[in-house]
């Protein structure tokens, strides 16, 4: 069972209120059993909503309480986040995911790069939060860009 964000496959649940469908991905999954998720969502958060990210650090360090997740109204959603990765982290449980493929550089979804806090559309590595949670519960974390070269 694969694990996958919920905007890639064309559900408007992305802040904007739009999606990030791909249709490659749509391709690859068509024989596959997978589920579909969006952490800000399952975490309380409405659609459309601000766009986030996470302030001086990355996803490890919002599970450890040592920087927060704020939205461009500098707003604190940090529990709202943690609360997604959580609820996502039981889906997977729940369905025996071991994969996840998730959109890149999301403050929850991200695994390679996020964006760096300063709403300036430059990104830095690291995580996002609910990748964090999944890949520390040992959950192979992939993005639409690198899962080609992991899983063909
Ligand atoms: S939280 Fe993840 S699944 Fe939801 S819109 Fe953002 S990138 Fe897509």
């Amino acid at each position: 069972m694969i694990l996958v964000s919920a905007c890639l496959l064309g559900i408007d649940c992305k802040y904007s209120g739009k999606n990030n469908y791909d249709d490659e991905l749509k391709k690859f999954l068509k024989d596959k059993e997978y589920i579909l998720v969006c952490p800000e969502q399952l975490g309380g958060l409405s659609t459309p909503r601000r766009p986030s990210e996470i302030i001086d650090g990355e996803g490890n360090d919002v599970l450890e309480g040592k920087c927060k997740v704020k939205n461009n109204d500098k707003e604190d959603l940090t529990k709202e986040f943690i609360k997604g990765a959580r609820e996502t982290l039981k889906i997977a449980e729940l369905y025996g995911a071991n994969i996840a493929i998730l959109k890149s550089r999301s403050p929850s979804c991200g695994s390679q790069n996020i964006y760096n806090g300063e709403f300036n559309g430059k990104i830095k590595e690291g995580k996002g939060v609910t990748t964090a949670l999944l890949m520390d519960k040992g959950i192979l974390v992939l993005n639409e860009e690198n899962y080609e070269k992991e899983l063909i």
